[in-house]
């Protein structure tokens, strides 16, 4: 017999494999969800687990639960947690319908050895209700690790619109993002932002040459009363989830402008990326113009005035602390802009032949996808790797962990990115023009045979 919270520490850091694999001791959960948002669970447990634990303090408020001799009962009342406080780290309802995180409704089977410990579980819910997860097959079943709990992406339950929009995998397989509006309106109609979605998710997939998991789920939160687009966030556990928060009354110019939603499937396209958190977010910063750029969102030279306006900030971390002690302008803008020396170092290191678009797929396509976990060391080293140079690896020494400063007054002059009065101009006649278009539309430039010399060398 055993109840308690679990105390979580940096629980987004943590991410368990994908779905569980046939380990020794299992545990079958059934949930029953009601009109009124109240879950009821049986738990059954193979020997070895002894308690069954909540994995934060609200849930724990809001969660009844006992468990003796392998078997045991729990109820979650999700509408009294969410008329508490509305956090989408843990639950949030909009109208009839409720987001929640994995571990906010599973709780977690604890064993003393702390052996690995895999859920099965089956969802009813009440007519006229339904449930959306990346972590559920099509029969609606999920078969996770309990330790992914810690980071379980999101479930939505209630009243839900889906739409699917259909995707061929990285390995070519069929796949879909699942597009489910939970149960708000928007002043624009479901149809305006259901192509706003498919625009900016086509482009993103396109950009990484194909879905990442089978089923990615994207779950839209429309906000009473609020405009824009406000807010969104990837948990990868048990599966890709993205939750996306949107004022009910966002317009087009709003919807046309936005970087959230391409950002946040720039991290559903790269593998989970241990430590250094400025890799993936400078990753997602970074190439969100650029593919904004190629869906024509964004004109080449808004591209730039945007890296010329942020990047600075970014060198002054890299000339104060280094990236690893940047805190958030490092994580972002000092991200950002290391990821721009590498695809400039990239591009000039294969004379156009390669940038980091295609060091990236690279990785993705071998066995780095989405689901697998990869600290940024070994990003870093099959990067190089693929284009056969040592350009990243000698960028990650520079700059991640000790200071030196970045001479962007000297890249912005061979790029031709130029302030002219209060605007940022493109000068195509400077040195390196050739790779400032081909990082922002992906053309290959001519490669020239090598020279008499020996070195190859780039026309534009
Ligand atoms: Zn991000």
């Amino acid at each position: 017999m055993g109840t308690g919270v679990l105390v979580l520490v940096g629980a987004l850091a943590i991410w368990a494999g994908p779905a569980a694999a046939v380990v020794g001791t299992a545990c079958r959960y059934e949930v029953a969800v009601s009109a009124a948002f109240v879950l009821e669970g049986t738990v059954r447990c193979d020997a070895g687990v002894t308690e069954l634990l909540t994995m934060n303090s609200r849930a724990d408020r809001h969660t009844k639960l006992a468990f003796d001799g392998g078997a045991g009962r729990y109820r979650v009342d999700l509408a009294a947690m969410t008329a508490s406080a509305r956090r989408l780290g843990e639950a949030f309802r909009i109208g009839n319908s409720v987001i929640v995180n994995g571990g906010t409704w599973l709780p977690y089977p604890d064993t003393i050895d702390g052996r690995p410990v895999a859920l099965e579980v089956t969802v009813t819910v009440a007519p006229g209700m339904s449930m959306a997860s990346a972590m559920a097959d099509a029969e609606g079943r999920i078969r996770i690790d309990a330790d992914t709990l810690f980071a379980a992406g999101y479930t939505v339950f209630g009243r839900l619109r889906r739409h699917s929009l259909p995707f061929a995998t990285v390995d070519g397989e069929p796949g879909q993002v699942l597009v489910v509006f939970l149960d708000g309106t928007f002043t624009l109609g479901d149809a305006a932002l259901l192509t706003w979605v498919r625009q900016s998710v086509t482009a993103t997939v396109n950009f990484w040459g194909g879905l990442s998991e089978p089923l990615v789920l994207l779950a839209v939160l429309p906000r009473s009363g609020r405009y824009g687009v406000l807010f969104g966030r990837v948990m990868r556990g048990g599966g890709l989830s993205v939750a996306l928060m949107v004022g009910e009354r966002v317009d087009a110019r709003a919807l046309a402008e936005d970087w959230v939603l391409v950002h946040e499937f720039v991290h559903v396209g790269h593998p989970h990326i241990k430590g250094d958190p400025w890799f993936a977010e400078g990753l997602a910063t970074y190439l969100e113009p650029i593919i904004r750029a190629r869906m024509g969102r964004l004109g080449p030279a808004q591209v730039w005035a945007g890296f010329r306006r942020r990047l600075p900030q970014g060198a002054t971390v890299m000339a104060a602390t280094g990236l690893a002690g940047g805190g958030f302008v490092g994580t972002y803008w000092g991200g950002a802009l290391w990821m721009l020396l590498a695809d400039v170092g990239l591009r000039q290191a294969t004379a156009g032949r390669a940038g980091l678009e295609h060091c990236l797929r690279a990785v993705r396509q071998d066995g780095g996808a989405a689901r697998r976990v990869i600290s940024v060391g070994e990003m870093i080293a099959a990067c190089d790797r693929a284009l056969g140079v040592d350009v990243m690896t000698r960028l990650y020494a520079r700059h991640a962990g000790s200071v030196h400063p970045v001479a962007l007054g000297r890249l912005w002059q061979d790029l031709g990115v130029r302030p002219v009065d209060a605007m940022t101009v493109l000068d195509d006649g400077a040195p390196l023009a050739w790779l400032r278009r081909s990082i922002v539309d992906g053309s290959m430039p001519v490669v020239a045979e090598p020279t008499e010399n020996g070195d190859p060398h780039v026309r534009p």
